[in-house]
């Protein structure tokens, strides 16, 4: 058999197998198909197995969480948990808290994580879960209440060196301090190194909050100086005004670039001076308000409804930084034609296959999710190190670090896309040195 008839032949079966899960399917579809010459350079990989056992989580937990209102009604919303691969560390992946979580979303986020984890170069296997909770519009003892309610059952799934979580949309410092402490609680120990992104006053890391963001613009940094490019004078529109995109506008804008919109899931805000962050980050971490707001503080810049306009404002470098399938073949196309030279993913899968599809054959240069915002959970394992160790390193050691693994990212991504023949296609390189270390682990270990 072929590489691709075994690839072929495997997703027919996860067709089969996960028949409504759209994302699941589009995330397999995407990391498998650029498998195909690492198949045929190692047919003992098809001989094991590897595909199919990949894609099968090893684990998937869900459950019931009730809890109580401010008005003394009865809530119940769905809990999940996914541990999908362990072959070179304990899970680990975020927890999202959001209406539209379900399994397909839990499960490609899962499937995702496997591979940005094994290219941050750190022993973290893959997981993920969340809840369809909404935390938007719910005071915070609602908030309290529910995570209590949400760790009581995950605590019985997860530990130091079985499952570690941590946060994603919808779950911040706030989120997590309340599930450590529960979790503290009904174990009556304190494994600070069981969630990740904790507060720094109980064991959390310095640059873990800014992680993401930095890592997905050091990155960019790396993969445009590569080809000659620098992020210096550039116009840049990064989508969403999360964690995620307040700190990689921070770092676009201390390495010269100009950020000249942001978003939230009603509307987007365009400002050509730059975006003013102390304005975007009291309205959205002090009054978690939504975006509009920035007109109040800001009168000159414009607002409009609707999160798709964001990309025709004309930019050389689009991050999108809110959430999966923002960026679709049409929003891709009017990029192209408007001369975005850079597109780099924040968010998990924000850009649908077709609109990668447009990207590539435009000779856009694109960092895929699993490589470019594998900052996050890199400074996460580095808490987990520190954690361990009961030692905590300064701002700039974990920078230098986020850093380096960024750069390394990034190297090795495009080592393997030219050693397989694709020389620039990043997607593919991450997706084939993300599966090899994997790959190599569920040899070594057997048929488990
Ligand atoms: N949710 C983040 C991600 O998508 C971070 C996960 C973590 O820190 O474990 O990678």
């Amino acid at each position: 058999m072929t590489g691709k008839e075994y690839v072929l032949n495997v997703l027919e079966q996860v067709e089969k197998r996960n028949e409504n899960e759209k994302e699941f399917l589009d995330a397999v579809k995407e990391v498998a198909t650029s498998l195909i010459p690492v198949f045929e350079k190692h047919p003992e990989y098809m001989e094991e197995g590897l595909l199919e056992r990949i894609v099968e989580p090893e684990r998937q937990i869900m459950f019931r969480v009730p809890w109580v209102d401010d008005k003394g009604r009865v809530q119940v919303n769905r809990g999940y948990r996914i541990q999908f691969n362990s072959a070179i560390g304990p899970y680990k992946g975020g927890l999202r808290f959001h209406p539209t979580v379900n399994a397909s979303i839990v499960k490609f986020l899962g499937f995702e994580q496997i591979f940005k984890n094994s290219l941050t170069g750190l022993p973290i296997g893959g997981g993920k879960g969340g809840s369809d909770f909404d935390p938007k519009g719910k005071s915070d003892r609602e908030v309290m209440r529910f995570c209590q309610s949400f760790m009581a059952e995950l605590c019985k799934h997860i530990g130091l060196d079985t499952d570690v979580p941590a946060g994603d949309i919808g779950v911040g410092a706030r989120e997590i301090g309340y599930m450590y402490g529960y979790y503290k609680k009904i174990r009556n120990a304190n494994d600070q190194g069981v969630l990740t992104g904790k507060g720094l006053a109980y064991g959390g890391s310095l640059t873990r909050t800014e992680a993401t963001g930095y890592g997905l613009v050091y990155f960019t940094e790396e993969m445009m100086r590569a080809n000659n490019l620098s992020l210096d004078g550039k116009r840049v529109v990064i989508s969403g005004s999360g964690n995620v995109a307040i700190y990689a506008t921070q770092k676009a804008t201390q390495l010269g670039a100009k950020v000249v919109a942001l978003s939230d899931s009603n509307g987007y805000i365009y400002d050509e001076n730059g975006i003013n962050l102390e304005v975007v980050k009291e309205i959205k971490e002090v009054k978690r308000g939504r975006i509009k707001e920035y007109l109040d503080y800001v009168p000159s810049a414009k607002y409009f409804e609707g999160c798709r306009g964001i990309w025709t404002i004309k930019c050389d470098i689009a991050l999108p930084c809110a959430t999966q399938g923002e960026i679709d073949e049409n929003s891709a196309k009017i990029l192209v034609e408007n001369g975005t030279k850079v597109v780099a993913e924040g968010a998990n899968m924000p850009s649908t296959l077709e609109a990668i599809e447009v990207f590539q054959s435009n000779g856009v240069l694109f960092g895929p999710a699993k490589a470019a915002n594998a900052g996050g959970v890199a400074c996460s394992a580095l808490e987990m190190s520190q954690n361990s160790m009961r030692m905590s390193w300064s701002f700039e050691e974990v920078d230098n670090k986020l850093k380096n693994i960024m750069v390394n990212i990034y190297k090795n991504s495009a080592a393997a896309a030219k050693e397989y023949g694709q020389e620039g296609n990043i997607l593919m390189g991450a997706n084939i040195a993300g599966f090899k270390k994997v790959a190599d682990a569920m040899m070594a270990q057997g048929i488990v």
